[in-house]
């Protein structure tokens, strides 16, 4: 395989991007960087597709670059998948990689429904679907770009979101992020069916008496809440009253693969 595509997903989002991009780049491989070892040898080109969280890099993608081999000479890209403010997150990756000897190429903002369940529920189905019809066509001129080999300038927000939002909020958020999980509760629709706990990406959810406790190290994907059967996982007081969300074309096999 000429390309690997490492993604990184909690509701699908990234994913699908992943697999849509795999496609018409051709000759390409996707794994999970859930799982994936980069260290275990680096093709022509390597791509990075994952959402943004608090405007930023979520904490697993930062320990991926730090573990992948430094200064080799790579075509590197980027996806960097969010619902509209994608601020600094390609410019702090392109410094990340900088450190380690290592160039990204090109990296593009991609806009998709969000998955935030803090801030509302989903948006309707019919502005998911220009969504994802836009990133579709998005997809194709990246394609091209990426398969030419070409270097472009990563993408990013306008400068108040580049200092206020990636130079702040995520800089003072950060390091509170693994203990954010103590909003999260369950109420009584909850079967014990152990579902979260294999969706969580850093095993941070155990059963105990048949009900999850998450245990202080969340990456603030939120699959657990988004995937739960039977909407059980509550976060906070106003997600009892919203719709849940993850990629149409996304299955739980799939988020589990
Ligand atoms: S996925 Fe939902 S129903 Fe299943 S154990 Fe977790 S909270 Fe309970
Ligand atoms: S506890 Fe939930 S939100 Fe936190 S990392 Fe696990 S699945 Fe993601």
């Amino acid at each position: 395989m000429k390309t690997t595509i490492y993604y990184y997903t909690g509701t699908g989002n990234s994913l699908w991007a992943a697999r849509k991009l795999a496609a018409e780049l051709k000759d390409t491989r996707l794994a999970s960087m859930r799982r994936a070892s980069p260290e275990d040898g680096i093709p022509e080109a390597v791509g990075l597709v994952f959402p943004v969280h608090i405007w930023g890099l979520p904490r697993r993608v930062i320990d991926f670059v730090n573990r992948l081999p430094a200064g080799k000479s790579t075509y590197y890209f980027a996806l960097a998948v969010n619902a509209g403010q994608v601020a600094a997150t390609l410019t702090q990756l392109k410094k990340l990689m900088k450190k380690r000897g290592l160039t990204l190429s090109a990296g593009f903002n991609f806009v998709m429904p969000s998955n935030y369940i803090p801030w509302g529920g989903p948006a309707p189905a019919p502005e998911q679907e220009k969504q994802f019809a836009a990133a579709v066509k998005k997809i194709k001129d990246v394609a091209g770009t990426i398969s030419r080999r070409e270097t472009a300038p990563v993408e990013k927000g306008p400068l108040w979101q580049n200092l206020i939002l990636s130079g702040l909020c995520y800089n003072l958020t950060y390091s509170k992020v693994p203990k954010m999980d103590k909003d999260f509760w369950t109420d009584d629709k909850c079967n014990s069916c152990a579902i979260c706990t294999s969706v969580c990406p850093s095993g941070n959810i155990l059963l105990s008496a048949g009900k999850p406790v998450w245990q202080g190290r969340c990456e603030q994907c939120l699959a657990c809440i988004q995937w739960c059967p039977l909407e059980a996982i509550q976060l906070g007081k106003k997600t009892p009253a919203y719709a849940r969300y993850h990629h149409p074309e996304i299955t739980l096999s799939d988020m589990l693969a």
